[in-house]
């Protein structure tokens, strides 16, 4: 075998990679994460999709984006479970990501020299503008980065804040349109008037 040859075949045979679609609320990362996800079944190839328990906003068992084009997905209580439930699949995907624990890249890590390609979404800040849970550390991990935007309902610039409307410090607060509203970084930076 010619070391081209060797090369094309070990690229077919573990060819996984981990991919993360990112953004504020309402940039469209799950729809994005939906269309690979989808993609890849018309393409005959096995597909897993995995979301934090702490994410139950509306049902069990539904990956629900917020224009209600869902696919069904496993809620798991960890990261290590994705490796236990994940096993022998062709794509993983991996929702809200940024609510798992500190474990998640490593088995992204794990996946994706296996074979597996592993497409992760989530938020990559918090109401604070701070990184979000092991989200950032799987971006510097990963083969390719696609930072998607909402749009800021001040200014209608490109949005990359979840601006939270309601005074709550946790970072941890589930919810949609009345809890946060995506600002661009002039209008999150805006004073309280
Ligand atoms: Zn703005």
């Amino acid at each position: 075998m010619t070391f081209n040859e060797d090369i094309f075949k070990r690229r077919s045979e573990f060819g996984g990679s981990i991919e993360v679609v990112c953004g504020s609320m309402f940039s469209g990362k799950t729809e994005e994460l939906i269309r690979r996800l989808n993609r890849a079944r018309i393409a005959k190839l096995k597909v897993e999709i995995f979301s934090p328990k702490t994410d139950t906003r509306f049902m069990e068992n539904a990956l629900v984006s917020h224009n209600s084009n869902s696919i069904s997905s496993t809620p798991v209580e960890n990261a290590s479970s994705i490796l236990l439930l994940g096993s022998d699949v062709h794509v993983i995907g991996i929702d809200e990501a940024q609510f798992f624990d500190d474990e998640l890249p490593n088995v992204c890590n794990i996946l994706a020299n296996k074979g597996v390609r592993v497409i992760v979404a989530g938020l990559d800040m918090d109401f604070m503008g701070r990184p979000f849970g092991p989200l950032p550390a799987i971006m510097a991990i990963a083969e390719s980065v696609t930072k998607l935007h909402a749009v800021c309902v001040i200014c209608g610039n490109p949005a990359l804040y979840s601006y939270r409307l309601v005074p709550d410090d946790s970072q941890i607060l589930l919810g949609e349109k009345e809890s946060y509203e995506p600002r661009c970084r002039i209008c999150y930076h805006l004073p309280i008037s």
